[in-house]
């Protein structure tokens, strides 16, 4: 219970000022406003401020939002607690002192006890009285109604803008507005057009970095982020998306940068990097695909399946030859061509150094082979390069563009592919040796266990030619093998009967 009869003696004040948010120090609650008022009401009552505090009777700032009363709080009161000379509190609005009506009562109440007394500079209400402190108690109840009431108008208005298409936010990059609230209608501006252009290079093929590249000539500078921030909005595309919509979004009056097609098909461009991998997932039954070719007419092996035996199967696809074997079968006597390299570690250390020398031997001729490549490459990287300029510089038109730059990847691609093939060879020599000599130790079991990648490189190490199916003997020529096997060849035959061969049986049981 407070006493209203016990209050402090004098003239002495301090001056206490409050924004909780941004909105509110734009709608005419700032700082400044309410020191103003307040010192006003100090002058016009012949109030003096305490020199108390670090800012000489000045209590409060910005922001203190929390629930809770914050540091400021405290500190005015421990000081007010103490300076038993201090009277007065004076504030612009009661709701100044705490966001919660609950809290700000409390610490209304608390000052009361202590016999300091709250005034309002804006409606004159203090708390000196019981019937005074209703007043205050009412205020704030009405103060709060009302900024609820706001509140709600405030959404409920955005609402009714969005879902007749005027957009009232914060623009994205590349438009301005022209109109207000439910007249707004948003335009595109010059770095606008070039976010529609960017849009459009996409959908013809460019790269992330290729549309930088291009945006940059035009005098457009972002990010990769940026870039995909943009791809990202369908606000190009004239939508406006928010959750204050019933479907959460809308067709805006906006102008748009890129169609709704376009926009869509730019979102699938961008989400497609996992269908590769779909793909690959898809072949990794087949293996030997494009590795086997036939005996008869050199055609290489596709696969299929037959759903409905559940098997599937490689031929070649040369009308009049139809060589066609079940899949399992060529798995099979693979593997068991593969176990018939196997050496023990032992006996391939012992002749480490001539398959080093059989390697340098073979490096040397894939030197060359990179160097010329690697000039190929860059030649072709150059050609894009300038038909990406001449694009982005209005010299070609996009059909003329689509043509040569289509025509330059995919040469880029092929001497990408070739290049790819010989890093296996060139890529720390000794790792390689001992790499390969450890695989050639076990080269059955690798490729028997080992995913698409492994079985590919394996193929690739012992076969680099390929390898031919033999329709008359139901098995491979081995022919045409990497040379560093023939040297196997005949280590194994200076090891002798040791080595073990697939025996007979093993044979008949590829038989599919
Ligand atoms: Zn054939």
């Amino acid at each position: 219970m407070i006493n209203y009869r016990q209050d402090r003696k004098g003239k002495k004040c301090v001056i206490w000022t409050r924004v909780s948010t941004q909105y509110q120090e734009e709608n005419g609650g700032s700082l400044d406003y309410q020191k103003t008022l307040c010192e006003k009401y100090v002058e016009r009552e012949g109030l003096t401020i305490a020199d108390v505090g670090e800012n000489h009777g000045y209590f409060g700032g910005k922001h203190e939002s929390a629930k809770t009363p914050g540091k400021m709080i405290k500190q005015m009161i421990s000081i007010v607690k103490k300076d038993s000379s201090i009277r007065y509190v004076i504030v612009s609005e009661f709701d100044r002192f705490s966001r919660s009506n609950g809290q700000a009562i409390t610490i209304l109440e608390e000052l009361r006890s202590l016999g300091v007394i709250a005034k309002s500079a804006k409606t004159g209400f203090d708390t000196s009285t019981k019937e005074g402190f209703m007043m205050v108690r009412n205020s704030l109840n009405v103060a709060e109604w009302d900024n609820d009431n706001r509140a709600d108008k405030f959404y409920s208005g955005r609402q009714h803008c969005y879902e007749c298409g005027a957009y009232i936010g914060v623009l994205p990059k590349g438009y301005y507005r022209e109109g207000k609230s439910l007249n707004s209608v948003c335009y595109l501006n010059e770095e606008g057009q070039l976010i529609g252009k960017a849009f459009k290079l996409k959908i013809l093929g460019y790269s992330n970095g290729e549309i930088l590249d291009a945006l940059k000539v035009r005098g457009l500078d972002i990010t990769k982020q940026t870039l995909n921030h943009y791809f990202n909005n369908p606000f190009y595309a004239g939508k406006i998306r928010s959750k204050m919509l019933e479907n959460g979004m809308v067709d805006g009056k906006i102008e748009k940068a890129v169609s709704w097609e376009d926009w869509l098909e730019v979102q699938r461009i961008m989400s497609n990097r996992s269908g590769k991998y779909k793909q690959k997932k898809k072949k990794e039954q087949f293996p030997l695909t494009h590795h086997v070719a036939c005996a008869d007419c050199g055609t290489r092996f596709t696969a299929y399946s037959v759903k409905s035996k559940g098997k599937d199967y490689y031929k070649c696809n040369k009308i009049g030859c139809k060589n066609n074997v079940s899949a399992p079968e060529m798995h099979c006597k693979y593997k068991q061509l593969l176990y018939a390299y196997d050496l023990p570690m032992s006996l391939l250390l012992q002749y480490e150094n001539i398959i080093r020398d059989m390697f340098r031997k073979h490096t040397q001729e894939s030197t060359n082979q990179v160097t010329m490549l690697k000039k190929h490459l860059t030649e072709v990287e150059n050609d894009l390069k300038k038909c990406i300029m001449k694009h982005s510089t209005d010299k070609i038109d996009d059909e003329e563009y689509m043509i040569s730059s289509t025509e330059l990847k995919r040469s880029k691609a092929d001497i990408e592919a070739e290049l790819e093939k010989y890093a296996l060879d060139l890529s720390n020599l000794d790792d390689k040796i001992n790499q390969v000599l450890v695989t050639c130790s076990k080269l059955g079991s690798l490729w028997d266990d080992g995913d698409l990648e492994t079985k590919r490189q394996i193929q690739e190490l012992v076969f680099p030619n390929g390898i031919l199916w033999d329709r008359e003997i139901r098995n491979y020529r081995t022919t045409n093998r990497n040379a560093i096997f023939d040297l196997l060849d005949r280590f194994s035959v200076s090891y002798g009967n040791k080595k073990e061969t697939p025996s007979e049986e093993d044979v008949s049981t590829c038989a599919g």
